[in-house]
């Protein structure tokens, strides 16, 4: 099969297969070569790899992927990509193509099944519309990861890597910062997609830690917390808090803050990983 980098090869496609883009799947197709090329690079994909790529789409980046790594698990919501996929991968034996919702798979066991529990790469160019379930489902369900690149849109890339005092600083921040190191690889224009989304996009790649960066006891309480803190973030710290179903009282929290030498006053947006991690801990009854 052609090169589905090349945009002419993406249209015949298409249009063999007489294809209607959904907008609900957020399907944007990538059409350059180069994009492709620097994800795989930026990737870091070598012949030792299992990839799981989340919505191959027509399977054009799932083509460099097959090239480069060992075995690549590729899983697409949408039914009528799935004759079209085994008709442009079919020269792969490398890869398996699996009819689902990302969010609804179980991917530990996909690793388990295909890469004995080792840690995979994760590779997507991204359906917007669930960006950040998918990146927090990947983390929170300890799948065993080395790396997430990804497509994403730019604000949210930015988003990742930002600190406190930031307006952009939230609970994806704080999350991206606590399982793995963002770097963002590239920034990517609108022309690089047929259709063309409404936003510009960037490459990120998380790369997972060895060990969180922070100690913290529960650390599902630590992002209950942190859920509260920013789902109110306009509030102070103690009242997003007390409002946000956080079984803790409001002088508990206000001994906590006061223990660590901040004001009553301050909101979440002003603290940092280490300061939720310690406030966690402090006001952690488990
Ligand atoms: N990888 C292709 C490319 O780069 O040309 C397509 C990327 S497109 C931005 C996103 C893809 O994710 C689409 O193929 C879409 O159907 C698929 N998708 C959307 N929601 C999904 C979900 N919940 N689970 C799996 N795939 C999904």
């Amino acid at each position: 099969m052609a090169n589905l980098g090349i945009p002419t090869n993406t249209l015949q496609v298409l249009e063999k297969y007489n294809f209607s883009f959904q907008k609900k799947f957020g399907q944007n197709f990538l059409i350059d070569t180069h994009i492709l090329e620097g994800i795989i690079n930026g990737a870091g994909i070598t012949e030792d790899d299992c990839v799981l790529e989340i919505g191959p789409g027509i399977g054009t980046m799932t083509q460099y992927l097959c090239e480069s790594a060992r075995f690549v698990v590729a899983v697409e919501i949408d039914k009528n990509l799935i004759p079209i996929l085994n008709d442009t991968l079919s020269e792969y034996d490398n890869k398996i193509i699996i009819n689902e919702d990302v969010l609804k798979v179980d991917i530990n066991e996909l690793c388990n099944k295909y890469n004995e529990g080792r840690p995979i790469k994760v590779v997507a160019n991204l359906p917007y519309y669930i960006t950040t379930p998918i990146i927090m489902g990947l983390f929170e369900s300890h799948v065993p990861l080395d790396s997430i690149t990804v497509m994403v849109q730019k604000e949210v890339a930015e988003r990742m890597q930002v600190g406190p005092g930031t307006k952009d600083y939230g609970a994806l921040s704080l999350a991206v910062q606590y399982y793995s190191e963002p770097h963002v690889i590239m920034t990517v224009s609108a022309g690089c997609f047929i259709p063309r989304p409404n936003v510009d996009s960037a490459v990120i790649k998380l790369t997972a830690h060895q060990k969180n960066p922070v100690s913290v006891r529960n650390e599902a309480f630590m992002f209950s917390l942190i859920r509260a803190a920013f789902n109110q973030r306009r509030k102070t710290l103690s009242n997003a808090l007390v409002n946000g179903g956080i079984n803790t009282t409001r002088d508990e929290i206000c001994k906590a803050l006061a223990d660590m030498g901040l004001s009553e006053t301050i909101r979440g947006e002003a603290l940092t990983l280490e300061q939720f991690a310690k406030l966690s801990d402090l006001l952690s009854h488990a």
